[in-house]
């Protein structure tokens, strides 16, 4: 593992946007914070502060709702065709396109995420999905229902989009998560009122001058950057809000939930994981240790799908173990700009902070360290990407999400596959899940057995615009991403018309 923490350049672009003063955008203009505050964003490498944004709380989020509903009940986006729709989300796109390096520098900055990767995978994550959601604007459809009632009959049904949604998102990934978010609510006709978590709130503004830029009327998109207990409490509980989609903690899920109730708005939840790898024998084993290991410390561990708990076969163990080990020395640890860097740090001091107490009571409780378990320098918010063996399932960092670059190792010999589905499924989540073998009725079946919305066969954390994703259990409810996700962002009118 090597280490270099320097801050690169960034890019005129980039600087340009930064020097700006950074506002909430309330039906189509960028304003102030109505209390006047602001709130610093710091650079989770160095711990510097990068800028300061405007602190929106619940009277900024009632400006925000009354300008969402204003656009969804009348003016040019209500009278949009589809077609029209589809053009605006699919130009939006292309500004990404546009963009695409200084989004991605942004990102490593204000993440810390390495810059290759925020390209590669958040930013080209993101085009694809706003170019695959444009493409529903036009194809949705309701049905022709045949009943059986006496008498002649039309009866049909008609996808209407639900209204104002809230949209509250967090800092993992926080251009691509907007994008999950803003996309297909856009193809359908909704409008918006996103907030963006208060560690990274930088992506979900420069997006904003994209939507502006793109030529969404105003009020369509509204963006307030601010706290979750304030800004996104105020939108979970508006009672003018029709759906509120958040992905986050299940802990603040569970609040949100609570906070919907209200007006009982629509609500769906993308929560955490305790996701399980299953690694067999006969699995192709350079393969599956580049892809294990990419499993748990891709994006330092902060994603809800982390394969934080693997499974090897008791033949396979070992080269198993050393493999991870291998691949955690490969890492280069650095500044989220610098090209070079493969780990970043984690997203900030709070987070450090849970990480290292993580590594501290899996020592207590008598995990061994294979390899990391430490902090890195004296400056940002750097841990060594860690392997943990000897756990058992009644340990703490086996049972809690961790949401570092942390695995739990265990063996297992049993063949049978319910003895393993049920280790698998040992968990209150129910995210994901990867199989690693080249025997395809292995494959298929233990796939079946393990509840959770996602199960990878030979790799972990792919995804695709059209591939639906969100969990079983406490980690979540409904399904983001594929044509599941219009579910969330349309109601269902039937209409039944007698014929005399
Ligand atoms: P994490 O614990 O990983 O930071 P959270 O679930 O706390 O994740 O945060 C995800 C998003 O939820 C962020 O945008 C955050 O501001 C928001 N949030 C936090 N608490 C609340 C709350 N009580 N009501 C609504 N949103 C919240």
């Amino acid at each position: 593992m090597s280490i270099h923490i320097q801050k690169p350049e960034i890019s005129a672009e980039l600087r340009a946007f930064l020097d700006k003063p950074k506002k909430l955008l309330i039906d189509g203009q960028w304003v102030d914070a109505r209390s006047g505050k602001t709130f610093a964003v710091e650079d989770p490498a160095t711990q510097e502060t990068i800028t300061h944004v405007a602190e929106g709380d619940a009277a900024d989020v009632d400006l925000a709702v009354a300008a969402a509903r204003r656009a969804f009940e009348g003016g040019p986006w209500a009278k949009m065709l589809p077609a029209e729709r589809a053009s605006l989300v699919w130009r939006l796109a292309d500004l990404l396109e546009q963009h695409a390096d200084e989004l991605a520098q942004l990102e490593a900055l204000d993440n810390g995420k390495p810059v290759t990767a925020a390209r590669s995978a958040d930013v080209a994550g993101s085009i694809g999905m706003f170019r695959y959601m444009s493409g529903w604007a036009t194809r949705l459809t309701g049905e022709t229902i045949p009943v059986s009632s006496p008498g002649e009959w039309h009866a049909y049904t008609v996808r209407e989009p639900v209204g104002v949604v809230g949209q509250i998102i967090p800092w993992n990934f926080p251009l691509m998560m907007a994008a999950w978010k803003l996309a297909p609510a856009l193809s359908v006709g909704c409008t918006i009122v996103l907030k963006p978590a208060e560690q990274t709130p930088l992506a979900a503004i420069r997006l904003g001058e994209l939507v502006q830029e793109a030529g969404f009327p105003d009020g369509v998109v509204n963006i307030i950057t601010g706290f979750g207990e304030t800004a996104g409490a105020a939108i979970a509980s508006h009672p003018d809000v029709d759906k509120v989609a958040f992905t986050g903690s299940t802990e603040v899920g569970k609040l949100i939930v609570k906070a919907a109730a209200g007006n009982l708005k629509r609500v769906s939840l993308e929560l955490g994981g305790k996701s399980p790898q299953v690694i067999f024998p006969d699995a192709k084993l350079d393969h599956t240790i580049v892809g294990t290991a990419s499993a748990i410390f891709y994006n330092m561990g902060q994603c809800c799908t982390a394969g934080s708990r693997l499974f090897a076969h008791k033949k396979v163990f070992d080269q198993v173990v050393e493999g991870l080990t291998a691949e955690a020395a490969k890492l280069k640890i650095g500044h989220g700009l610098d090209p070079e860097t493969t780990m970043g740090p984690l997203v900030s001091s709070e987070q450090h902070q849970r990480v290292t107490g993580f590594l501290q009571s899996g020592r207590e409780e008598g995990a061994e360290v294979v390899t990391g378990g430490n902090v890195v320098g004296n400056r940002g918010y750097f841990v060594e990407p860690t392997v943990l063996a000897k756990t058992n399932r009644d340990m703490r960092v086996v049972r809690e999400e961790i949401f570092g670059p942390v695995v739990c190792v265990q063996p297992f010999e049993e063949d049978d596959l319910d003895s393993i589905a049920q280790f698998a499924n040992d968990t209150e989540y129910g995210l994901s899940a990867s199989i690693w073998t080249q025997d395809l009725r292995k494959a298929h079946s233990l796939a079946r057995k393990i509840k959770a919305g996602t199960v990878w066969v030979n790799t972990h954390n792919w995804g695709d615009a059209a591939f639906p994703f969100g969990g079983y259990k406490q980690s979540g409810w409904g399904r983001e991403m594929g044509k599941e996700v219009l579910e969330h962002y349309t109601e269902t009118k039937a209409v039944g018309v007698k014929l005399v």
